[in-house]
């Protein structure tokens, strides 16, 4: 059988292993951070109708430029933003990958902060630019000086800030985004794709648009909304970060059968919405829970928690699987996460940790050993 190894292809990709979540099918999973509940009837119907609408016009290509879903978007984020202001893609991973095509590739560097979404590596490959992952503190938390200082010595073209961070939960205020910003003459990226789930009265970075035309959010429909199925990601910037994308991105990137779901399920965006507040009790309880079982939950403004304490991830891993619960176990070192999904999921996650803890003691770190450096 062939390898991709044996094709002449590019040197920079030999070696590499794609994006790989699993996606076993167990009784519960809650590994990818997905919102568990189903899209509601009454939304479902709405998109089966815009949908319908399109389908005698699918032998032309569809708005190129999407126009009555950037004003949904647009309505949607508020702030004062216009339909100018935002930009979609499939999936925020496009959107991510569009931005890193028209401001970074080959010969420029891409910057981050170590943990983070795994995916950031992967795109920056992909475009033939550098990849540097600065450190966060012990506790995976930024502050303005130790991101002002890492970039400052790195200097790099584009900055990806993800708050909340995947995969560690923790948020960025905003005077660290500032910070980052000024610190650099490049693009700043604010991946924003758990914003709906950040605890009330927590910021988001769209108050920082006014006035900083190299500031980037970025957003999904892929979690809160419950609509990862679709994949529809958007991004919010001054009107010129959108038309430097257009510079890329491919023709008719956005299907007809895309724009009308989204728009439907926009029109609904408070029904779509309806269940992020259910998760965000699920979040604390597993936060709460899971430290009272004597491991170390980082703080988390996002749909999942990051729990660190644990001797042996990839045991626990097998252990959840054993009794049909999908987790994450891909770093950082003694971690393992967790998806907030619905209540009778974090029930079972926890009796499921519980069990495991009493069975296999071993399988916890005691208060004094691997405290994460
Ligand atoms: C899930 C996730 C996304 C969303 O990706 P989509 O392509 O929109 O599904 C983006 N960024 C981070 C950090 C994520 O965890």
């Amino acid at each position: 059988m062939t390898s991709f190894e044996d094709l002449p292809i590019r040197d920079d990709l030999r070696g590499l292993t794609p994006y790989g979540a699993p996606q076993d099918a167990l009784p519960i999973t809650i590994n990818v951070n997905e919102n568990p509940f189903s899209v509601p009837e009454a939304v479902a119907l709405s998109i089966i109708q815009r949908i319908s609408l399109t389908l005698p016009g699918l032998n032309r290509y569809p708005d190129r430029e999407f126009t009555e879903l950037r004003e949904r978007l647009a309505t949607y984020l508020g702030q004062g933003l216009t339909p100018e202001h935002i930009w979609a893609a499939n999936g925020s991973n496009e959107v991510l990958q569009q931005l890193l095509q028209a401001f970074a590739g080959a010969g420029r560097k891409i910057m981050s902060f170590a943990p983070t979404y795994s995916m950031y590596p992967l795109l920056a490959k992909g475009v033939g630019s550098e990849w540097v992952a600065a450190p966060r503190d012990e506790n995976f938390e930024l502050t303005p000086e130790l991101v002002r200082t890492a970039i400052e010595a790195e200097r790099p073209d584009v900055v990806l800030l993800c708050t909340p961070n995947n995969p560690t939960g923790t948020p960025l205020d905003l005077e660290t985004i500032e910070a980052a910003y000024d610190a650099t003459d490049g693009i700043v990226v604010v991946d924003e794709a758990y914003a709906e789930f950040r605890h009330d009265g927590a910021p988001t970075a769209l108050s920082l648009l006014e006035g900083r035309p190299r500031l980037v959010i970025s957003r999904t429909m892929s979690k809160a909304f419950a609509f990862a199925g679709v994949r529809l990601g958007y991004f919010a910037a001054d009107p010129a970060v959108a038309d430097a994308v257009r510079l890329v991105r491919l023709p008719y990137h956005l299907s007809a059968i895309t724009q009308a779901a989204a728009i439907a399920a926009l029109e609904h965006s408070d029904t779509m919405l309806a269940q992020v507040d259910r998760i965000r009790i699920q979040r604390d309880r597993i936060v709460d829970e899971t430290a009272a079982l004597g491991y170390r939950p980082y703080r988390s403004d996002a749909n999942f928690v990051l729990i660190g304490g644990v001797a042996d991830p990839a045991v626990m891993f097998d252990e959840f699987v054993a009794r049909g619960i999908l987790i994450r176990n891909t770093g950082p070192a003694d971690c393992i996460r967790v998806t907030a999904g619905t209540e009778s999921e974090t029930d079972a996650y926890l009796s499921a940790l519980a069990e495991i803890t009493a069975a296999r003691p071993e399988l916890q770190l005691t208060s004094s050993e691997g405290v994460s450096a």
